[in-house]
């Protein structure tokens, strides 16, 4: 084999999306019934692809610190609980209607701009309106919009390179002239606050005493039941509480596949800080060990960077928020953010509830309300990342100078769904078999694995290069007649092949798979 050239496919995305499906990663929900927009099932290599992804989270991040504890809460709390945290008021993004084709924007991802057109006189003069939905390239999008428009009205002059705003920004004048994405006319109305919790009731009766929330994240979980785990006697400052689980929101697009959906899981921290200490050197902390937990699990560094909110954009208690962006196929987007929020959460509760949330500093003999450093993400986006990094298309060409294009995809061995396959080089040959069989069962106690009997071993590499397996061993010829039972290692990325014996490749597996 020569070394594989790698071709960027024509669209990521559809190629990652197309994978998901036909190798059991991800399907539509309920798709016999034409599916459910914003809920996703994960198939037999998804759920362990992202099973895999939230072990790696929960030991790195609980089982191999001393100091962070997990939990696992009620996704129906109390109502309460939304009501102290602002959610019930205030988790809401912004809406706007198309009154004509009825379809639906969240405002701050619609992006529109004036066409300003300057004359031979040196008059600028605005000529109309362009409008474009978030995307990889929005400014390049209402640019050739605004050059369409001046072709159109043939008007004579230079064109200002665009400055595009999105739609909560419009002014009243403006929004009567933006045109909709739908219809290309102005019917949009102004932006509106539309509340995305999930509504149900719990019991029998369906009144407005009854009305519950699914929640729309994990996080409350941990400073309601701050108080139970102080009191339980394991924790001390500066410590932390985590839990993985589903959240539910009522997002007004959800979108590019499992990025934004209505149903997904997050994996949360809260760690909480003496009310004196450095929260800017404990928000960097956070920020550096978040980035070094995505590369250790195999995200390249070249597309991870960070994002600082604004300040004047946060809310009154947070001290600031940094998000961790990742270059998806479809722009760089938010994949973690770290937000530092104060002491607000716990206040909140202990106010509403009328019990007080504190810890006694024994220090200083007095009573505080620890501030908290919140590092929250969402485990479908990081499974999106890992699939739209890790996809590559190679150029191959075997011995015989025949060129054809692999599928690989390049996952961690840490999150690969299968670590290896087994593969007996022909299937009607017993001792072959036999060898095979007896490796992958002692294989199977420890690791997932494959075992595939089916075909020429070329092929069989394929499939497995498909799902990211990191090695395949084949047992040949020369494992059963020669000395030292020894198996060909066939390594994914390189394609690389070596003998290796039974021992070599379950310490290689120890060092690898963790
Ligand atoms: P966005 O601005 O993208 O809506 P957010 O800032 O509201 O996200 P947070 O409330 O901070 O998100 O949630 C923490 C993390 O949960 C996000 O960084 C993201 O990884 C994940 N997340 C949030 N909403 C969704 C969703 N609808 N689908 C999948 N993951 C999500």
């Amino acid at each position: 084999m020569s070394t594989p050239s790698t071709t960027e496919p024509a669209n990521l995305m559809e190629a990652i999306v197309s994978l998901a499906k036909r190798r059991g990663f991800v399907f539509p929900s309920s798709e016999i019934y034409g599916g459910l927009n914003g809920f996703f099932d994960y198939g037999p290599l998804g759920v362990e692809l992202k099973k895999n992804i939230r072990d790696c989270w929960w030991n790195d991040m609980v089982r191999r610190r001393d100091d962070v504890v997990g939990i696992e809460t009620s996704i129906i709390m109390h109502p309460k609980v939304w009501e102290a945290s602002g959610h019930v008021a205030g988790f809401s993004d912004p809406l706007v209607d198309c009154k004509v084709s009825k379809n639906r924007y969240r405002a701050d991802q619609l992006f529109f701009a004036p066409v300003l057109i300057t004359g031979a006189d040196g008059v600028a003069q605005t000529i109309g309106y362009v409008s474009a939905l978030e995307s990889a390239d929005t400014t390049g999008e209402l640019q050739a919009a605004a050059e369409l428009m001046k072709r159109k009205k043939a008007v004579q002059g230079t064109l200002t390179a665009v400055q595009p705003r999105d739609f909560t920004e419009a002014k009243p004048e403006e929004i009567t002239q933006i045109p909709s994405p739908a219809t290309g006319n102005p019917d949009l109305t102004p932006p509106r606050a539309f509340n995305m919790m999930f509504q149900t009731n719990v019991g029998a009766m369906t009144d407005a005493s009854s009305v519950a929330y699914l929640r729309p994240e994990t996080a409350q979980g941990m400073f309601v039941d701050f108080k139970n785990v102080v009191d339980t006697g394991r924790v001390k400052l500066p410590f932390g509480i985590a839990q993985t689980g589903k959240s539910f929101r009522n997002e007004i697009t959800p979108r590019n596949f499992i990025f934004r959906s209505r149903e997904f899981e997050q994996m949360e921290m809260e760690f909480f800080i003496h009310e004196d200490d450095d929260w800017a050197k404990w928000h960097r902390y956070w920020i550096n060990w978040c980035k070094d937990w995505l590369k250790s699990i195999g995200l390249p560094d070249s597309h991870i960077s960070e994002f600082d909110h604004l300040k004047e954009k946060l809310a009154f208690y947070s001290k600031g928020t940094t998000d961790i962006m990742f270059k998806f196929p479809f722009g760089v987007q938010e994949l973690w953010g770290i937000a530092a929020r104060g002491n607000y959460d716990l206040t909140q509760h202990a106010t509403a509830s009328g019990k007080p949330q504190e810890i006694f500093d024994e220090a200083t003999k007095k009573k505080f309300v620890p501030h908290v450093i919140e590092p929250a993400v969402g485990l479908d986006r990081i499974f999106l990342a890992v699939l739209a990094s890790g996809y590559a298309e190679e150029q191959v060409t075997d011995e015989k100078g025949n060129t054809e294009t692999r599928t690989v995809l390049r996952l961690s061995p840490r999150l690969a769904p299968v670590k290896v396959a087994v593969l007996p080089l022909l299937k009607n040959k017993e001792a072959l078999v036999g060898r095979a069989q007896a490796l992958y069962t002692k294989l199977k106690r420890k690791y997932p694995c494959f075992y595939d009997e089916a075909g020429a071993v070329g092929r069989r590499y394929r499939r497995q290069d498909e799902i990211g397996t990191p090695w395949c061993v084949t047992i040949d010829f020369d494992t059963i007649e020669k000395e030292g039972d020894t198996f060909t290692l066939r390594e994914r990325d390189s394609m690389q092949q070596k003998r290796i014996t039974e021992a070599e490749l379950f310490a290689l597996l120890e060092e690898q798979v963790y």
